[in-house]
C-alpha cells in the first residue's frame, strides 16, 4: 500500500512551531516509507483567510525543505467537488435540509441547558418527508448515527471511543452554499487517497463525525494520529495570529534550518537518548509510536542550543555564507567578500548563538567604531605607550605579509622590547579595532581588517594616548 499523507493548515493565520511540527512528522512518516506528501490549504473560511498566510505558509514549507509531492491544493478551488458529494449524500438519504430558524435553535439550545443537557440539534427535520418549504434557507445536516458507538485507533494515543448519541447531527452546507470545514476535509482525504491522517489534537473531535461520514459514503477509513500541542510558557496554545510565533520569524532572528527542524523533530518525539538528527536520518528513523502523548512547551533556550551546535558543526559554505549575507543586509551591510565572510563566522560562531548575534559582533569588520568606551581607554591605555604604539605602528607599516602569523609575532617581540605582557598590548589594540575589551585573537581580527584600516585605527590610538 502506498502510504499518502497531508498537511492542510489553514490559510488564517501564519504557520507556527505546533503547525510545523505536525508538518514535518506527516511529511517525514511519507518520506519514511517513500509515500506521498500532499499539501492543501484549506481557505473556504473567506472571512479569515488570507492571501498573505498563504505565502508565508509555502515560503516557511520551502525555507525548511520540506517539499511536497502534491498541491498545493487549495479547498476553495475545489467546491464543485464538496457540492456533488453533498448532493449525492441527499440523494442516498446520509443527509438532509434543515430549514429551523435561528430563533428555533436558540430555544431549543436554551431549553436544553436549562435542563443540564448537552446542547444538541433535536432532528425535527429529520424525518421530515414532504418538502413543503419553498424557500431556499436551508442548511444541510449530516444523518449521525443516533444508536451505538464509532471507534478508532489512533497511532499515539490508541483505541479512542465516542458515542454517537454525543455527537450532533453537523451542519455540512450552509445557508450561504458553502460546505463546512469537516466536510471539505473528510471529502478532500478520500480524495486524495490519504492513509495516514496526522493532524493536531485539536481535531480529535472531530475525528468520529469525518469517520461517520466517511462510512455513510461506504469509503475507507484512514489511519489517524492526533498530535498533542505545543503551548508557550503559560500554557497556552501557541497563537497563529502573532506574527512573533511564525517560523520565519525564527528565520528573521538568524535561526538555521537545520536547528529548527531537529528542535522540531525532538519537541514530543525521540529515539533513545539521540539528540541531533540530520535530515537524512530522521527521514530513516521516524515513526508514530515514539510520538509523546502530553503536550510540549516551547522552550527558546533549546532552540538556540541546537543552533549553537549547527552553527558549530555545519561546513562553512555558500549557502551559510549567503546567509550570513542576508542578515548583514538588513543591518545596512553589503560585503561580498566570501572570503572575508567565511572568515568572521568561523572566529566568532563558537562565541554566538544565531546568525543575527556575529552580525551584532561583528560590525567593526565593516566600518570603524565611532565611539570608543572612555572607562575602557583609562584602564588599558598608558602615558608610555604613545612611543611603545608608535614602534608598533612602524613596524606593521613596514610588514610585507600582512598575515596573523607576522602580526603576533610583532606583538610578542614588541612586549620583550618593552617588558610588557602580551595582553598590555593586545587590549589597547582591541579596544581600538573592535570597540571592546572582550574578542577573538587580536591578530586574526587586524588580518581580516587588513593593513590600510588597522593602521588608521592605530593612529587614532595614538591620538588618545597623548591625551
Ligand atoms: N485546517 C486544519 C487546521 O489548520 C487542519 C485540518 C486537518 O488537518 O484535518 O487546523
Ligand atoms: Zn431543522
Amino acid at each position: 500500500m502506498e502510504i499518502r499523507t497531508r498537511f492542510a493548515p489553514s490559510s488564517t493565520g501564519y504557520l507556527h512551531i505546533g503547525s510545523m511540527r505536525t508538518a514535518l512528522y506527516s511529511w517525514l512518516f511519507a518520506k519514511r516509507f517513500n509515500g506521498t506528501f500532499i499539501l492543501r490549504i484549506e481557505d473556504t473560511d473567506i472571512k479569515r483567510s488570507n492571501p498573505l498566510f498563504v505565502k508565508n505558509i509555502l515560503k516557511t514549507l520551502k525555507w525548511l525543505g520540506i517539499d511536497w509531492d502534491e498541491g498545493p491544493y487549495f479547498q476553495s478551488k475545489r467546491l464543485f467537488l464538496y457540492k456533488k458529494n453533498i448532493n449525492k449524500m441527499l440523494k442516498i438519504g446520509a443527509a438532509y435540509k434543515c430549514y429551523c430558524s435561528m430563533n428555533r435553535l436558540k430555544k431549543i439550545r436554551l431549553l436544553q441547558i436549562l435542563k443540564g443537557e448537552k446542547p444538541r440539534y433535536d432532528q425535527k427535520c429529520r424525518n421530515m418527508f414532504s418538502n413543503k418549504y419553498i424557500n431556499n434557507d436551508y442548511v444541510v445536516r449530516f444523518k449521525n448515527p443516533n444508536h451505538g458507538t464509532v471507534m478508532f485507533h489512533d497511532q499515539i494515543r490508541g483505541k479512542i471511543i465516542f458515542n454517537n448519541i454525543e455527537l450532533d447531527d453537523l451542519i455540512i452546507q450552509r445557508q450561504n452554499g458553502m460546505p463546512t470545514y469537516n466536510f471539505c476535509a473528510i471529502i478532500d482525504d478520500l480524495d486524495m487517497n490519504i492513509t495516514h491522517v496526522i493532524r493536531g489534537e485539536d481535531h480529535i473531535n472531530n475525528t468520529p463525525r469525518q469517520i461517520n461520514i466517511l462510512k455513510s459514503l461506504n469509503a475507507k477509513i484512514p489511519t489517524y494520529a492526533h498530535v498533542s500541542m505545543v503551548v508557550d510558557n503559560n500554557k497556552n496554545n501557541l497563537s497563529k495570529r502573532k506574527n512573533s510565533s511564525s517560523i520565519l520569524a525564527y528565520k528573521k532572528e538568524g535561526f538555521l534550518k537545520e536547528s529548527i527542524l531537529n528542535y522540531l523533530l525532538k519537541l514530543g518525539w525521540s529515539y533513545g537518548n539521540k539528540e541531533f538528527f540530520y535530515l537524512e536520518e530522521m527521514k530513516k528513523l521516524f515513526s508514530l509510536q515514539t510520538i509523546n502523548k502530553s503536550s510540549s512547551t516551547l522552550n527558546i533556550k533549546k532552540l538556540l542550543w541546537f543552533n549553537y551546535h549547527y552553527l558549530n558543526t555545519l561546513p562553512i559554505n555558500n549557502d551559510l555564507i549567503n546567509y550570513f549575507k542576508k542578515h548583514l543586509y538588513k543591518s545596512k551591510i553589503f560585503c561580498e567578500d566570501e572570503v572575508k565572510l567565511k572568515r568572521i563566522i568561523e572566529i566568532f560562531r563558537k562565541r554566538c548563538k544565531t546568525l543575527k548575534e556575529i552580525v551584532l559582533k561583528s560590525q567593526f569588520f565593516f566600518y570603524d567604531i565611532k565611539y570608543i568606551d572612555k572607562k575602557l581607554i583609562n584602564k588599558y591605555l598608558f602615558i608610555n605607550y604613545k612611543s611603545i604604539f608608535t614602534v608598533i605602528y612602524n613596524k606593521l607599516f613596514d610588514m610585507k605579509y600582512w598575515n596573523d602569523k607576522n602580526i603576533m609575532i610583532l606583538i610578542k617581540t614588541i612586549s620583550l622590547q618593552f617588558q610588557l605582557s602580551i595582553q598590555q598590548i593586545c587590549m589597547p589594540l582591541r579596544i581600538f579595532m573592535t570597540g571592546t575589551n572582550n574578542s577573538p585573537s587580536i591578530s586574526i581580527i587586524m588580518d581580516i581588517i587588513g593593513k590600510k584600516e588597522s593602521l588608521k585605527r592605530i593612529k587614532k590610538l595614538l591620538y588618545y594616548s597623548d591625551k
